[in-house]
């Protein structure tokens, strides 16, 4: 097995896994579809929430044993969620690229920090502001900076981290973001997010508005209140220290058990802390709106985080489950399903179509994603889409298709990998050879996708340097920066 399959797969255990091959299934079965129209003569106002690094089964709702997630729980119970959803990638800069266009990453292009979302593109922010709505984003780590090109569509644009100096000279922004994304895992932002948007929401305005939300505090470091973590690992005598997470040598794939378990005690503290202040965000728009039946409340992740599953910690390493399976819950009372489970594979690229047909608000045709609301208002299924993953950041150079029951592995120099039966395998630790027919039929679906997605990014528009460009200096002093 070379290099790249290895770092494909990622899991030392599994070289030593011999390939296996299982009996042949369906795995893009069709259900029937379930045509469904927009909440007619309704705009709501939208809270569209993206917490970092949030592994969908850390969610209590989720199945997680811990309540770790009171507000998503209740949102969840009021509202729907999305069993399986999945992001496009496994790190925040191009998953958040993706909700914000409805593409892939090999379509919108944002695949690397060193670039910049083309002005081209239109933005869900850009597609609700044309329908008429006012719209405020507030982010929390460093990619979500306005030179990524992610501010695009947003009347105001706050950032909530403290790592990137206010006044700065805008020749020396590129520099100072990039510097800022170590410094930024210490940053604790939820107290500051409420904050800027308790500010914003206090501000008069008529009309429908558009908040999104992006919050930090769960991405590492792991440091909640000890309140928090308490809650979850009251009796730890130890002495793991959870600052400078990926740079920390105690924590490592053979650390104590006891400290691993400390660790996602930890981790589950930020959720909770995070979950507390989501809540407060919540209530402080339903207010804003008008009543609850007023906001739709859209929560998810950009992806999640790997603690040593395949013998890795962090995230922007592999497409693995555990990275890129995310929580997806709508909750909208009085028009959407209270307690609804949908159990279909859908997709964050989905979100811009679904909120944008919510708002009455157009998405242009080509975007990738798909429309949800029908699922979010009624039993019955849709046919199964797959997923995209893809991951292009540092050396990295493959994708995978996702189905409901396949992940299929393609790397760009080392040509198919082969995945596995998420089925019969969902812990991904059997991988199956290219040639199972299976796998076969997926790849070729991947490559498909893939090429689509390039010739989308050429017509569209391709990325920029994530530098200050002209256009970007005029909307940085209108935003405030
Ligand atoms: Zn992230």
């Amino acid at each position: 097995m070379n290099r790249t399959v290895r770092r494909v797969l990622g899991c030392s255990a599994w070289l030593a896994a011999s390939l296996v091959f299982l009996a042949c299934s369906s795995d893009d079965d069709s259900k029937p579809t379930t045509t469904q129209g927009a909440a007619a003569g309704v705009k709501p106002s939208i809270l569209f929430v993206s917490i970092d690094s949030l592994r969908a089964d850390h969610v209590h709702c989720y199945g997680y044993p811990k309540e770790t997630s009171p507000t998503l729980d209740a949102l969840a119970a009021g509202g729907v969620r999305f069993q399986t959803a999945v992001s496009t990638t496994s790190w925040t800069l191009p998953a958040h690229a993706a909700m914000f266009t409805g593409l892939y990453d090999s379509a919108h292009g944002v695949i690397d920090n060193g670039l910049a979302l083309s002005e081209e593109h239109v933005t869900l922010a850009e597609a609700l502001k044309a329908a008429g709505y006012r719209t405020a984003g507030f982010f929390g780590g460093p990619y979500l900076h306005p030179i990524y090109g992610l501010s695009q569509g947003f009347d105001v644009y706050a950032s909530c981290m403290t790592t990137i100096p206010a006044d700065i000279d805008a020749m020396e922004l590129r520099r100072e973001v990039t510097k800022a994304v170590s410094p930024s895992h210490a940053d604790v932002t939820s107290p500051r997010t409420l904050e800027s948007i308790t500010k914003w929401a206090a501000e008069p305005g008529d009309g429908p508005f558009f908040a999104f939300v992006h919050l930090w505090d769960v991405h590492y470091d792991y440091i909640p209140p000890p309140e928090y973590w308490k809650r979850f690992d009251p009796d730890y005598t130890g002495s793991l220290d959870p600052r400078d997470y990926m740079g920390n040598p105690a924590i490592r794939p053979d650390m104590d058990p006891r400290d691993l378990e400390h660790l996602l005690a930890l981790y589950d503290g930020e959720i909770l802390w995070t979950d507390e202040h989501l809540g407060k965000i919540v209530e402080l728009l339903r207010q804003k709106a008008g009543g609850p039946e007023n906001l739709l409340v859209l929560v998810t992740a950009d992806h999640g985080e790997e603690f040593f599953e395949h013998a890795q910690r962090g995230h922007a390493i592999s497409l693995f489950e555990e990275v890129v399976r995310v929580p997806l819950i709508v909750n909208w009372p009085g028009h959407v399903a209270p307690g609804r489970v949908v159990d279909e594979l859908v997709r964050t690229i989905d979100i811009f179509p679904t909120l944008a047909t919510a708002a009455g608000a157009e998405a242009p045709a080509y975007v990738q994603g798909r429309d949800l609301l029908g699922l979010l208002a009624h039993e019955g299924s849709i046919p199964t889409e797959p997923a995209m993953l893809e991951l292009w950041m540092a050396s990295f150079d493959f994708r995978a298709l996702r189905t409901e029951t396949i992940k299929a592995l393609s790397s760009e120099s080392q040509g198919d990998v082969g995945g596995f039966r998420l089925d019969k395998d969902p812990d991904e630790s059997d991988p199956l050879q290219p040639t199972w027919p299976n796998m076969k039929k997926a790849l070729e679906r991947l490559h498909g996708l893939a090429d689509e997605s390039l010739e989308l990014q050429r017509r569209i528009g391709e990325p920029g340097e994530a530098v200050v460009q002209p256009w970007l200096q005029d909307r940085l002093k209108q935003l405030g920066y």
